[in-house]
């Protein structure tokens, strides 16, 4: 046995192990709990939301379980575990073009959360954004809140106090330019103006997340 087959194996059965973890979160999940931020999916570079997030599991799994039976199958000399890894592959495969059609259109519900099965998929918001810009109306209706950033009290000259709108949606990114007092004499007001753009649903009272 080759040390280059026992690393593989290592390191395949590692990915194994953590996508199993994944799996096992998935159903808090699924009911909304905050596991989404727990299963380290916070750093992963790839968008993955609770209405995309059980193909997302399924696919990383079955991927991994199939890598891991090919490699520590092949260093421990076993016959059985190459057809089995064939198959998970194929079926992470499955589960891949799953993801895309969850992702991109919703589809099929049954792997949606009930509470997400309202929404439209990525294709459905940006024909709506689209819609929606040519009526002259705000791109989205996401629920957008207003932070008012001041450094903690024991710390009053760490940073500048700033305006900052953030839009709480699970699925969209979008926040506006900080805005201080040394850029404009209303920052709110200027930030407010920001969040116009992208919403018409911004909440009237501001948020003051530290200080
Ligand atoms: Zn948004």
């Amino acid at each position: 046995m080759s040390w280059e087959a026992i690393l593989l194996a290592a390191v395949s059965g590692a990915a194994a192990a953590w996508s199993v973890r994944l799996v096992l979160l998935a159903p808090a999940v699924w009911r909304g709990d905050r596991a989404l931020r727990e299963s380290i999916l916070d750093t992963v570079p790839y968008r993955v939301s609770r209405r995309t997030y059980l193909p997302f599991a399924l696919t990383v799994s079955l991927f991994s379980i199939a890598l891991f039976l090919a490699f520590g199958g092949g260093a421990l000399g076993l016959d059985w575990t190459v057809p089995v890894g064939t198959l998970a592959l194929l079926l992470s495969a499955v589960a891949f073009v799953l993801q895309i059609l969850v992702a991109q259109f919703n589809r099929p519900r049954l792997l949606v959360p009930p509470s997400e099965r309202g929404r439209p998929g990525r294709f459905g918001q940006t024909r709506r954004r689209r819609k929606r810009r040519a009526s002259g109306r705000p791109a989205t209706d996401h629920e957008v809140e207003v932070h008012d950033v001041r450094p903690p009290p024991d710390k009053p000259d760490s940073y500048t106090p700033y305006f900052v709108a953030i839009c709480s949606d699970a699925e969209c990114d979008w926040m506006s330019d900080p805005v201080g007092y040394e850029r404009d004499p209303n920052p709110e007001a200027a930030v407010r103006r920001q969040a116009a753009e992208h919403s018409d649903r911004i909440a009237e009272g501001t948020r003051r997340p530290v200080g």
